[in-house]
């Protein structure tokens, strides 16, 4: 048997972010063993095993070192850290990874006469984010109870459990449909890989890789190829008009004095306003391609 050294990475078994943490590591090149009805999972080929539990467990599994690495939501980390006690407060948020936005809201029935958060002073607040929500009151010098529920918050005030609720929202459905009103943001979140503090040389080489193979799957995700002919003496305008990028390519087009080839990895939407404002300046034969792959 193999005594190679392995790092940990602890992902949601189920839920919002469950599949999307894992199309991320797949994409970084990690292929898993198939069994992902288990705890643990080994990536094939890469000394790599994964932790498929609740998003709740994953600051505890990094704070005992059980993994190094996890991917959850800012929501859920800043949470145990604020009522952790320090327990967590070695965990590092290392990159934010763009999916599973949210923002932990407080939410007011469509009748509450609110006018600022002072409207909430004396009031009882529903939340599963009791150490968020208490800080946030605190630091604005407002006094209310807190009821804590682990689900279904949304229903505290029809239920007279609360008078108003503090819950995370993405669209705002389930608030609309609930007869409540979003008002103040308490805190905006994504999903994110966070580490812990890695002693073993070998094992933060190993984490190093990982987020530098997930920062470059982000990058690429969010880059196009462009490639286009531009008329040789509006190629300023033109290459003004590419958005995020940095030097583009410039190659003559055989037997052509006229026009010139353009290249360019853009770092930034292409969209069809971009497209458009871009044959205005008369570029023509405009390609817009995804990328793969990139490493710098
Ligand atoms: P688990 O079984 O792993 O404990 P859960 O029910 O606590 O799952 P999910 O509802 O799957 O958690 O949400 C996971 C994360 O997805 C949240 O912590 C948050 O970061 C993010 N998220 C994005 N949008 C929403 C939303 N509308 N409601 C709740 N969470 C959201
Ligand atoms: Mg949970």
């Amino acid at each position: 048997m193999s005594n190679e050294k392995r790092l940990k990475i602890a992902i949601q078994k189920s839920g919002r972010l469950a599949e999307q943490s894992l199309k991320l590591l797949e994409k970084s090149g990690i292929t898993l063993a198939k069994s992902r009805d288990q705890l643990l999972c080994r990536a094939e080929n890469f000394p790599l095993d994964i932790f498929l539990v609740r998003d709740d467990d994953i600051p505890a599994f990094l704070a005992t070192d059980v993994c190094q690495l996890g991917i959850l939501g800012q929501n859920a980390l800043l949470e145990k850290q604020a009522l952790g006690n320090g327990k967590f407060a070695d965990l590092r948020q290392v990159l934010p990874l763009g999916y599973g936005k949210c923002r932990l809201s407080m939410a007011v029935p469509h009748d509450f006469p609110y006018q600022s958060l002072a409207s909430l002073e004396g009031k009882v607040i529903a939340t599963s984010y009791r150490g968020l929500l208490s800080d946030y009151l605190t630091a604005n010098n407002i006094k209310a109870d807190i009821v804590t529920m682990e689900g279904a918050v949304e229903v505290a005030p029809r239920t007279h459990l609360a008078d108003v609720i503090c819950d995370l929202v993405s669209t705002g459905s389930t608030l609309i449909s609930n007869g409540l009103v979003e008002k103040d943001v308490i805190l905006r979140s994504e999903a994110v890989l966070v580490s812990n503090n890695i002693a073993d040389e070998q094992i933060a080489a190993l984490a190093e890789k990982v987020t530098s193979r997930i920062k470059s799957v982000l990058l690429a995700k969010n880059s196009r190829y462009v490639m286009l002919n531009s008329p040789t003496d509006s190629l300023a305008a033109i290459k003004a008009v590419l958005p995020g990028s940095q030097s583009p390519a410039v190659m003559p087009r055989q037997g052509r004095d006229d026009i010139v080839a353009v290249h360019a990895v853009c770092e930034e939407g292409v969209f069809w306003d971009t497209m458009e404002e871009l044959k205005a300046n008369g570029a023509k034969s405009i390609l817009v391609m995804p990328i793969e792959k990139m490493l710098d």
